[in-house]
């Protein structure tokens, strides 16, 4: 079946109005001070809490 009617322009953007995508929320590393996801590793340094700390493969990045 196909739709009765066709869709307004209305009806689409609107319907598109909450479809945009929201700013990161970002926090700043304790350790080196580079931007970070909460609750998630420090993609620079690894650092997680105190207890915590991961290694960094240094082989992603090109040369
Ligand atoms: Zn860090």
């Amino acid at each position: 079946m196909l739709p009765a009617k066709k869709t307004s322009k209305t009806r689409t953007k609107s319907r598109r109005s909450h479809q945009a995508l929201k700013a990161l929320n970002l926090s700043v590393c304790k350790k080196c001070a580079s931007p970070k996801l909460s609750h998630a590793a420090c993609a620079t340094c690894g650092y997680v809490n105190s207890k915590i700390t991961l290694k960094i493969a240094k082989s992603e990045e090109n040369a």
